[in-house]
């Protein structure tokens, strides 16, 4: 089945690793709009630029910019499932989706909640590294790359995210409690939500994931 899921939960909860990971053995298509606008970002163009600058503040990106980005991708996927990982990350954003959805005509199968203490969270954005090219993340705790400093997958250069810094997570966590975690109970009216402890090592977390998802 062509399961098509929003992964909510705090920046460090693992959402982007475990759905990584989900991607894989299911088959599915995973969009992140940090890694899409952290592309753009990076060509430098005036859009880039700007939406950099908001980045780098942890503060969000407009709903017209990262609507787009999203539209674009999901029209371009055709059939094929996918796991929405960072959107939406308001009920304004909750509701454009379901517009975007309609218009194709798909529906949510489920809304994943990654959950992780403020410990854990702090502790893996301390220690987390991506790839510059392909997104890939690592931890240099608990998830190495096989060489230093380069990606498993695509031999890319592992970077530190610049709203990895301590004073960013803090302003991003708090950005995440007033905005995003309404949307646990707008999907929990829905009945698309589904809980995951991801608390422990990535295998438990995937053990807790493949549970919640039990029947999809
Ligand atoms: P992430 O990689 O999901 O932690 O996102 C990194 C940053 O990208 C966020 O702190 C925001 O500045 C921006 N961003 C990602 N997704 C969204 C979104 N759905 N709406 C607004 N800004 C976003």
């Amino acid at each position: 089945m062509a399961l098509r899921m929003v992964f909510l939960g705090p920046p460090g909860a693992g959402k982007g690793t475990i759905a990584q990971r989900l991607v894989e053995s299911r088959g599915l298509a995973q969009i992140s709009t940090g890694d899409l606008l952290r592309e753009e970002a990076a060509k430098g163009t005036p859009l880039g630029k700007k939406v950099r600058e908001i980045m780098d503040k942890g503060a969000f990106v407009d709903d017209a910019t990262v609507g787009a980005l999203v539209e674009g991708k999901l029209k371009a996927l055709g059939g094929n499932g996918f796991i929405l990982d960072g959107f939406p990350r308001t009920v304004e954003q909750a509701e454009m989706l379901e517009k975007i959805l309609a218009k194709i005509s798909l529906k949510l199968d489920a809304v994943v909640d990654v959950e992780a203490s403020d410990e854990t969270i702090i502790s893996r954005l301390g220690s987390r590294v991506q790839c510059g090219k392909c997104g890939m993340v690592y931890n240099l705790k608990t998830l190495q790359p096989q060489e230093d400093g380069k990606c498993d997958d695509c031999g890319g250069k592992l970077v530190r995210r610049d709203d990895d810094r301590p004073e960013v997570v803090k302003m991003r966590l708090e950005t995440y409690r007033k905005k995003t975690a309404p949307l646990i109970g707008y999907y929990e009216k829905k009945k698309l939500l589904r809980v995951v402890d991801a608390n422990s090592t990535i295998e438990r977390n995937m053990a807790n994931l493949e549970k919640a998802l039990a029947g999809l």
